[in-house]
């Protein structure tokens, strides 16, 4: 035997009755099957609606009365749709329809009766609430039966007995079982339909289990059936991480222990009914949750042990329209009985309470209630402690309305250190404010109190810190769309996907400029035409642009300086005043006055937001990373030298007996190794920077005037008028560099601008490099760094390979960028 109960909305509408039929025709074929059912969604609202209407002497009750006709009605047309044409159909259509007519006309009446004497009854109104049940389990029982299905019907009533304890009634289990059992024992149909929710006193009154008790119902049966499964339908695919409705990331929890099951459902997860489980807990019947609309989905298993390995927590839940009482003052300290006093008064009350806190030092408590019983709670309280109040031992109650109540859960929690830390560190970050904490003895929940327009944020970031699989959002402010630029825009557009996938960084460009234009977009700027984009954009400026970076608030903003420009790098600091990272390809920052340099330094760790330069040093090599291993961790530098120009060594390279200096400088430029102006490149001021910047950040306070620069280019060719002057120089001072060559190649020797470190002094100059020196054998526009340090004195370490090159250069920042957001 199993039982299975549907909901509401299983059975809201004739598409979803159909749903429910084809699901029943399926599993009454392998098992006996009770169903119970709810009543059809939202009538039960309503009748309540109508009945709080007309016992306030509103006419409007007339106009609920006729929505739920209506509702009713269409239902059952649109079930006997095609009736007319099949005698038998008409004849379960025209019974049907009696037997409709007469339960709401019944309803009418009662509401009638309600209305005449503008009185409500708790119970006029369970016997009005069961025509709900009454109701959709007749439309489905002839349904059924119309459609050749092995179906009988019984009244619920019938069978569950309860007290008098009308809306919300005790069922005496005793009587019920022997009912249930009885009944089923001589029952002979495949499928038995109750209507749920609805029961009668032992002296024959109506009552009703109290709102959602359906599934309470499902329950009973089950556990007085020792059913083999219980199997509540819905209209969601069991119960999820947290209600759906406010979390989108939401997913359904396949499987939870009784205990967690309670936990959720008493916190608001109002999938399931809470008294439901403990018919079937004690009988270990597993309840099974599942989606009407999505059959085949898994749904949630909830039993006595689980066996699957999930997260230490198991779910969030909520409870809203929570008010807060709390009664303090010196008098409660030490003396007992306040508590008690306390307690017995709302129990008297018939207050029931969600969550209490009492400080360790007695002199205040809290107690979280309904909001709708606060106004009593406040005047019943106010009178039993009336004396103490007046002698000011304590004060008079005070309540907070306008609260929710937050729970985290999970049978495993206990055993799990730090999940109540990061539940508050993550609220604290999200600036929710926490009203009251209350973690019960069990460990299985720790709940609190926050004020109800916090709740859909605590939620979610509360789910996405225990249940997501976190992605890192990266957005990029770039400036400067060069060669470089656009490459590294390429290399975004081209990985995006697989960083996405494979590190779980997003990678989002949120600015983009350039000399003339700027666009923001703080949902990321398309990618496919961000060239037009931009041309298209407004007017570029520097403070502009830093101010749509702040303004937008992003989290993880980096700025990313692509250009060569020093007023760009004069703007670091704002960006890293504002928590943004900076990642410079321009090497003025860091090679300029040392004191903006310390002071970049110092604003990145006070701000924790990273600054980056690796790109200033041998393009995409990692040779400032790699001398910030060493530094960190604890090793000295002791000597550098390095061959740090792509075109020097280009050049040098190229240049011999055969060519002329004019020809191959001619061809670097061309080609586009060297500068426009290729003077930059020769008078060895970029490679002074570099190592300046390697010095520095080897911990060496040094300055690019303390720097040795040894010239190798002829006073004429510096000081020519244009970069057409200085070329004509090279030709007219041909022998010079010829001679340079001459005593290289005589000394077996390959020229190198080598650039040099040692015990704290820096010089940059052209160098004859004999055979068998590691620099000798460089080649193209290659690199080489080798770092002399304690722990590397007798051979150093050495990175080498292409130190120019747009690509190469971009992939650095790219390092950069995937660094920052590995932080
Ligand atoms: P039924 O009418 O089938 O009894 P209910 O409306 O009583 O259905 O319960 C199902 C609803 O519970 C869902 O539609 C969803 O909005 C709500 N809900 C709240 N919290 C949760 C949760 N943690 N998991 C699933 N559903 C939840
Ligand atoms: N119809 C009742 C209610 O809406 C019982 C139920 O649906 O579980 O509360
Ligand atoms: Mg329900």
């Amino acid at each position: 035997m199993k039982v299975l109960k549907f909901g509401g909305t299983s059975v809201g509408s004739a598409k979803n009755i159909n749903k429910v039929i084809s699901i029943l025709d399926q599993q009454s074929k392998t098992s006996k099957i009770a169903v119970v059912v709810s009543a059809v969604g939202g009538i039960t609202d309503k009748l309540l609606e109508a009945a709080n209407l007309a016992c306030h002497k509103n006419l409007e009750y007339k106009q609920k009365y006729n929505a739920i006709w209506t509702k009713h009605n269409t239902v059952v047309e649109e079930l006997f749709e095609n009736s007319e044409n099949d005698q038998r159909l008409q004849k379960y259509h025209e019974k049907l329809n009696d037997l409709v007519t007469e339960k709401l006309s019944d309803i009418r009446n009662l509401l009638d009766g309600i209305y005449l004497i503008n009185e409500l009854s708790p119970k006029t109104k369970d016997k009005l609430l069961s025509f709900g049940e009454a109701l959709s389990s007749t439309i489905i029982h002839h349904t059924l039966k119309s459609r050749n299905l092995d179906a009988t019907l019984k009244n619920a009533q019938e069978l569950i007995v309860t007290d008098l304890n009308y809306n919300n009634a005790t069922v005496n289990f005793e009587l019920t079982n022997t009912n249930i059992q009885s009944f089923f024992e001589s029952n002979g149909h495949s499928i038995v339909l109750l209507p749920g929710f609805v029961s009668k006193s032992a002296s024959g009154e109506i009552t009703t289990l109290g709102r959602g008790g359906s599934d309470y119902t499902a329950a009973i049966v089950a556990a007085a059936l020792d059913a083999k499964e219980l199997q509540i339908w819905t209209d969601v695919s069991g119960m999820f991480t947290t209600n759906p409705k406010l979390v989108k990331q939401a997913a359904p929890i396949v499987q939870l222990t009784y205990q967690e099951a309670v936990e959720l459902s008493h916190f608001g997860a109002k999938v399931l009914y809470p008294p439901t489980v403990m018919p079937v807990l004690k009988k270990k019947i597993p309840i099974v949750i599942k989606n009407t609309l999505d059959p085949d989905a898994i749904g949630t298993t909830i039993s006595q042990e689980v066996t699957a390995n999930g997260f230490p927590v198991k779910g969030l839940s909520n409870i809203d329209n929570i008010a807060l009482l709390t009664l303090q003052g010196n008098g409660m300290v030490g003396v007992p009985g306040f508590s008690k006093r306390l307690f017995e008064t709302l129990a008297q009350e018939k207050i029931n309470i969600i969550l209490i806190t009492q400080s360790s030092s007695e002199h205040s408590i809290c107690i979280g209630i309904s909001e709708s019983d606060a106004e009593r709670a406040k005047e019943v309280i106010d009178i039993v402690f009336e004396y103490e109040i007046a002698l000011q031992k304590i004060d008079p109650l005070v309540v907070e309305k306008g609260l929710s109540i937050i729970a985290v859960v999970g049978d495993k929690m206990k055993s799990h250190q730090g999940i109540s830390g990061k539940m508050f560190s993550t609220l604290g970050k999200n600036n929710v404010n926490i009203r009251a904490i209350a973690q019960g003895a069990s460990e299985r929940n720790i709940s609190a109190v926050i004020h109800k327009d916090d709740v859909k944020k605590a939620l979610n970031s509360l789910h996405e810190q225990f249940f997501e699989i976190k992605t890192k959002q990266i957005n990029l402010f770039i400036t400067g769309v060069g060669n470089v630029g656009e490459r590294l825009i390429e290399q975004i557009k081209q990985q995006k996907a697989y960083v996405k996938e494979r590190y779980k960084i997003n990678m989002r460009i949120a600015g983009l400029s350039n000399s003339r234009h700027m666009i923001v977009n703080d949902e990321g700027i398309n990618l496919k035409d961000w060239k037009a984009q931009l041309e298209a954009g407004e007017k570029a400026s520097l403070d502009g642009f830093f101010a749509h970076a702040k303004n937008l608030n992003l989290r993880n903003s980096v700025f990313v300086d692509i250009t060569a420009n020093e007023a760009v790098s004069n703007i670091y600091s704002n960006y890293l005043k504002q928590s943004m990272s900076v990642v410079a390809c321009n090497k003025i920052a860091c090679s300029g006055n040392i004191e903006y340099y310390n002071e970049l330094k110092a604003l990145s760790r006070q701000y924790n937001a990273s600054f980056l330069f690796e790109t200033n040093v041998g393009a995409g090599l990692p040779v400032i990373d790699t001398l910030s291993h060493l530094i960190t961790s604890g090793d000295n530098v002791n000597t550098i030298q390095a061959v740090l120009s792509g075109s020097l060594n280009f050049i040098f390279n190229n240049f011999n007996a055969e060519t002329t200096f004019h020809d191959v400088v001619k061809q670097a430029q061309e080609e586009g190794y060297t500068e426009p102006d290729p003077r930059i490149d020769l008078s060895g001021i970029d490679v002074a920077r570099k190592v300046l910047i390697l010095a520095r950040e080897s911990g060496h306070a040094i300055e690019l005037l303390d720097l040795e620069s040894d010239n190798f280019l002829t006073e004429d060719a510096m000081n020519a008028n244009s970069v057409d002057d200085f070329f004509e120089t090279l030709k007219k001072d041909e022998a010079y560099y010829q001679s340079l060559y001459k005593s290289a190649e005589e000394n077996n020797c390959q020229l190198k601008f080598v650039a040099e470190f040692d015990n704290g002094k820096a010089k940059v100059g052209l160098q004859e490099i004999p055979e068998g020196h590691p620099f000798y054998n460089l080649k193209g526009k290659d690199n080489i760094v080798m770092f002399y340090t304690q722990r590397y004195s007798e051979q150093p370490m050495i990175i080498k390979g292409a130190g120019a090159g747009a690509d190469v250069t971009a992939s650095g920042l790219f390092a950069d960028i995937i660094r920052i957001a590995n932080n």
